[in-house]
């Protein structure tokens, strides 16, 4: 089979031959469809110190996927061969306290795919049947192959009540600018969306009904005066990872205020801690997606008219991946999706 893989450690990927995976009488077998392109995959193509740290080579990368169930092993029941589905792509164990809480998604023994085990960007995947989440026909491939960063976006947007609340959002990434979509959907007032990037700005005013503010240019201020707030915001979902955001957000939020922090700062931070302090703000940090709350919240939305499809804006047929990384690498696009099939 085809597979996208880091073969050596050196910055690239390289489009390989691989054995299609044999399966355990726990997992199935997928055939790929469409793959989303993840910052996580970057990072790996960069070769960065993180990916250096983490990934081991050789190793099949990807796991942003949808496809269709092709084999099933001997214990697995209540799936069928021809099931379409996505998955969630971390591997979790059972032995923790965490996992037998039930809180899946906090397991420290978690594993990736595409970053600690073998990944979805190839003709076949292996996935413990666990991990599987069946596609409703309403639920284009496409969109299935994004609905892992659309979970991160889930997951964030719903850490806190957002009902009639005015929402800031560092970062028009695709997480942020699908977690402004979900804030429109969910009932929030305002949303408003920053960026240092017009492209992605514009690119979010088109995917959901939200206030754009180029902070390269553009102070939060005179935008809540603007917008009639009392004080500034009630809730904030950090989606840059860019520390100047952060303590931007922080500054803009109302006393009382909450901060569910996706973005991932590059080493640490200075933060004002006694701002926090004063204005009482909750601060939560959010890993991956719930499993599989958000999985079924996500599917939910979906089905009810959340509309995220303009945030994919590139889709290549998987031969030219590289003009696939190189779209992600220019910061001008949204969600780029390969066609494996
Ligand atoms: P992205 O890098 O595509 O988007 C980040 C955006 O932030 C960019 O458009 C960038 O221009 C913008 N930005 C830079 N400086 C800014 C500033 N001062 N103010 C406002 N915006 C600024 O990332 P993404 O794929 O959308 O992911 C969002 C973040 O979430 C990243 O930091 C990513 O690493 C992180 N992430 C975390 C998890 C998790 O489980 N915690 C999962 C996925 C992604
Ligand atoms: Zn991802």
């Amino acid at each position: 089979m085809k597979a996208l893989e880091k073969s050596k450690a050196a910055e690239g990927l390289w489009m390989i031959d691989a054995p299609v995976p044999e399966i355990g009488p726990d997992d199935v077998l997928i055939r790929i469809n469409k793959t989303g392109i993840c910052g996580t995959d970057i990072h790996i193509w960069n070769w960065d110190d993180w990916a250096q740290k983490t990934v081991p080579v050789p190793l099949i990368t990807g796991h942003e996927f949808a496809g269709q169930i092709v084999e099933i092993g001997g214990n697995v029941e209540g799936l069928q061969i021809g099931q379409r589905c996505s998955g969630e792509g971390h591997l979790i164990g059972k032995t923790s306290r965490q996992s037998r809480a039930g809180k899946f998604h906090l397991d420290p023994a978690t594993r990736g795919i595409g970053v600690n085990e073998q990944g979805a960007f190839a003709q076949y995947l292996r996935l413990p049947a666990f991990n599987v989440v069946p596609l409703p026909d309403e639920i284009s491939d496409d969109i299935g192959a994004i609905l892992d960063p659309l979970g991160n976006a889930v997951h964030t947007a719903l850490s806190f009540d957002m009902v009639g609340e005015d929402v800031l959002i560092t970062g028009a990434g695709p997480i942020g600018i699908m977690a402004a979509a979900v804030a429109r959907h969910v009932g929030a007032r305002h949303v408003v969306v920053t960026d240092v990037n017009q492209a992605r700005l514009d690119l979010a005013a088109q995917v959901a009904d939200v206030v754009p503010v180029n902070v390269a240019n553009e102070d939060l201020a005179p935008v809540i005066s603007r917008l009639k707030m009392k004080q500034g915001f009630d809730v904030g979902l950090e989606m840059s990872g860019n520390q100047r955001a952060l303590d931007q957000m922080v500054e803009a939020m109302t006393m009382g205020g909450r901060i569910a922090m996706l973005g991932i700062p590059p080493g640490k931070s200075p933060v004002d801690w006694s701002r926090i302090v004063f204005k009482a703000i909750t601060i939560k940090g959010v890993y991956g997606r719930e499993i599989f709350e958000t999985w079924y919240k996500m599917i939910a939305m979906l089905q009810n008219g959340l509309d995220v499809s303009a945030v994919i804006t590139h889709r290549f047929g998987v031969d030219d991946f590289e003009q696939g990384f190189a779209a992600m690498k220019s910061g001008q696009s949204g969600k780029v999706v390969l066609d494996w099939t």
